[in-house]
């Protein structure tokens, strides 16, 4: 029988309500044993790094969850990692960094109702999950709820309250979870497994910020950036529009990135990606060396693989070579 260990975080589905608001309380074991047949499916063990709402989730969280999978990986034939669905993108992103080429899958879930709700989502997400990580053809890191497993790169919480609260940016989902089976969806063939080990990496640059343009947003915000972040993650207008009324967006940005720090320009519109040659408001940006483009990227993706590549080097090329390589089919290459 395979062995699975779970990785209890917290989140909504441990959380009970005590008279001032849910707040992660129930362990691992506690929500396994509410979940009908997981002893059907694999032998169980449990390590609980930490049980917070996932609002307190920060990149040396996502470190300690990466260690619990190293130090296991040999015993285990799969990982299932509870977790609050609110930065859960964020998480599955960082994980797929730090665990590079995992033949043995990763899964991460949650819940959008509590366990102790009666109508809860988290049974079904907790038995699909372990029956996923259970699964021969599975590998990497990947989200699995409301029926359908993501990539760990291309997850985006996009519903607040309903039980299919996320979707695959930019990637089609790359299964389906239908009574009790796994539907894969014909496409591209899934690669051989060699019992290869992962590559674990342990550093992290957590000095990076997104920064969504706004009509009138001050290109000084450069200047106030400057303390306290080595990355800002631009989220243009559109195919990659930058204002350029004066001037002064092309300047900040120049000074930005010829003092050595990174700019990464993504798109704030959900969907399609980043072209930063198509209008004369982004042509300036598009040859200039030193900012990386997101193209087809998920903005958490971006944040995860900013901060973990900074977190390797900072040699701004080296950065580039990094950031460009394709890792859990976070990015399509144009
Ligand atoms: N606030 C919760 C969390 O992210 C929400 C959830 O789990 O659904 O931990």
């Amino acid at each position: 029988m395979k062995r699975v260990l779970m990785i209890a975080t917290g989140g909504t589905i441990a959380s009970t309500e005590d008279g001032s608001g849910l707040a992660p309380t129930m362990t691992g074991p506690e929500l396994a044993r509410q979940v009908p047949l997981l002893d059907t499916l694999c032998e169980l063990d449990f390590v609980q790094p930490m049980n917070i709402d996932s609002t307190n989730m920060r990149p040396r969280d996502w470190l300690e969850i990466a260690r619990s999978v190293r130090d296991a990986y040999d015993d285990y034939d799969g990982f299932v990692i509870l977790h609050g669905t609110d930065t859960m993108a964020y998480t599955a992103a960082a994980l797929s960094y730090l665990v590079r080429a995992s033949e043995k899958p990763i899964v991460l879930t949650g819940s959008q109702q509590p366990m102790a709700n009666p109508f809860t989502d988290a049974k079904l997400n907790i038995y699909h999950s372990v029956l996923y990580a259970c699964d021969d053809q599975s590998r990497d890191v990947n989200v699995v709820f409301g029926g359908k497993a993501i990539c760990g790169t291309r997850a985006h919480k996009q519903r607040t309250m309903s039980f299919n609260a996320f979707t695959s940016m930019n990637y089609p989902s790359v299964a389906y979870i239908r009574g009790g089976r796994i539907v894969r969806p014909a496409g591209a063939p899934l690669a051989e497994k060699n019992g290869g080990a992962p590559r674990f990496y342990d550093t992290l640059n957590e000095r990076v910020i997104v920064l969504k343009l706004t009509p009138e947003l001050r290109p000084s915000i450069f200047d106030l950036l400057r303390r306290d972040y080595d990355a800002v993650i631009l989220e243009t207008f559109g195919i990659g529009g930058i204002p350029d009324h004066d001037g002064s967006y092309q300047e900040a940005i120049f000074d930005w990135v010829d003092s050595g720090r990174t700019l990464v320009v993504t798109t704030q519109v959900p969907e399609e990606g980043l072209d930063l040659g198509v209008y004369e408001v982004g042509h300036a940006y598009a040859q200039k060396d030193g900012i990386l483009k997101g193209d087809d990227m998920s903005t958490e993706a971006l944040v995860a693989k900013t901060m973990w590549a900074l977190g390797q080097t900072r040699d701004p090329a080296e950065v580039a070579r990094l950031f460009y390589e394709p890792i859990n089919n976070d990015r399509v290459p144009r």
